[in-house]
């Protein structure tokens, strides 16, 4: 599946008010990542960090509905997954040709 048949087929079962554009995924996206951080936290407290292949499965259900909201963020913002992950990667590898993958700062 492509990012873009992706983005297509994740907004048919999109059904949040117009009025809520762009903010109701922003939340889900904060929502499904906090999700994902504490099924993870969970991984290092209960089971010394071994991961069962139920928790992998767990982890990956939870990354889908991380994916899903970043598709409909980017719908609302009118861009497609196909760009976003395009220019992604063209910031990381210009910080790599400059040597300035590690560190801190957005536009360096
Ligand atoms: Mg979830």
């Amino acid at each position: 599946m492509t990012l873009e048949a992706y983005q297509k087929e994740a907004q048919k079962t999109a059904l949040y008010p117009e009025a809520y554009r762009l903010l109701y995924p922003t939340l889900g996206l904060v929502g499904e990542a906090g999700e994902l951080a504490n099924k993870v936290k969970k991984v290092l407290r209960d089971q010394g960090g071994n991961l069962t292949e139920e928790v992998r499965e767990a982890l990956v259900a939870e990354l889908g509905d991380v994916l899903w909201y970043v598709a409909q963020v980017a719908t609302d913002l009118g861009v497609s997954l196909e760009e976003v992950a395009q220019k992604n990667l063209a910031k990381l590898r210009s910080r790599q040709a400059r040597g300035q993958l590690g560190g801190s700062g957005d536009n360096r």
